[in-house]
């Protein structure tokens, strides 16, 4: 989990940022209402479709048992997702019906739980979409981890009794919006990859067993990446006990 701020040798759990940002107006270059916003994460108890299908399994699964810090860079490219999705969740969609940032939970035949939060459902088209905010323009769009989680949304909703007949993500930068249809997985397909990759994610909340690394290329950025036993990228490990958030530990527990 992310526990606050670091610069250099200035670290900041979020309390102490938000107090520091309430006496000075900001804490590293951040005002308050930006620390505020980081602190409030989401915290899923079962796998969700962004770690399931997370380009490095091992950094979600790390980023989530660890307590770790952000840099103040990180953290505002963090906000700057959260608020781009919480103005597209405030658009007044006129008579169109929608379903908006609405969680979604349902159980795999073989009985594991599995979630997502999908940005927008509308009834009317039966269309889902995604939006993802990223710096810069890249030739890799749609990026494979976001087709798999968008096949998954589609797959909730369609637990939920709702039909899906297009899927959509938007990459959105600083500059610009580029809409990807994206093409719809089968049933078989869909629940073939959710019952290899969830079991993984779920064993690791459970029992800190960590999954095999990424193929190069996605750890220059990595926040985790000083947990990550880069000499063991083949097989999973178990983590030390003693790298494991509390609150992930007591969660696991009960
Ligand atoms: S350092 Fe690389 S392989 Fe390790 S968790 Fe981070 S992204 Fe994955």
């Amino acid at each position: 989990m992310i526990v606050g701020l670091i610069e250099g040798t200035h670290k900041y759990t979020w309390n102490q940022a938000l107090k520091a940002a309430e006496a000075r107006g900001h804490c590293l270059s951040l005002p308050y209402g930006l620390i505020k916003v980081a602190s409030q994460q989401r915290i899923y108890t079962e796998p969700s479709m962004s770690q399931i299908f997370a380009d490095c399994p091992r950094r979600a699964v790390l980023g989530y048992l660890i307590d770790h810090f952000v840099s103040p860079e990180a953290c505002y490219f963090m906000n700057f997702g959260t608020l781009v999705h919480n103005a597209l969740a405030q658009v007044d969609f006129n008579t169109w019906i929608t379903l908006r940032e609405q969680k979604l939970c349902h159980r795999l035949p073989s009985g594991l739980y599995v979630s997502g939060t999908p940005d927008l459902y509308e009834y009317k088209t039966a269309a889902v979409t995604d939006y993802k905010t990223t710096r810069t323009s890249n030739k890799t769009w749609p990026r494979a981890e976001h087709v798999g989680q968008i096949n998954g949304y589609a797959w909730l909703y369609t637990q939920e009794g709702l039909p899906v007949r297009r899927l959509v993500i938007f990459y959105l930068t600083f500059f610009n919006f580029v809409p990807y249809l994206i093409a719809k997985w089968s049933e078989e397909k869909i629940l073939a990859e959710l019952n290899r990759r969830a079991p993984v994610i779920a064993a690791a909340y459970k029992d800190f067993v960590v999954p095999p690394q990424c193929p190069p290329g996605h750890c220059n950025t990595c926040q985790v990446r000083e947990f990550c036993q880069i000499n063991c990228p083949e097989g999973r490990f178990q983590l030390a006990e003693k790298w494991v958030s509390p609150m992930v530990k007591e969660r696991a527990s009960g």
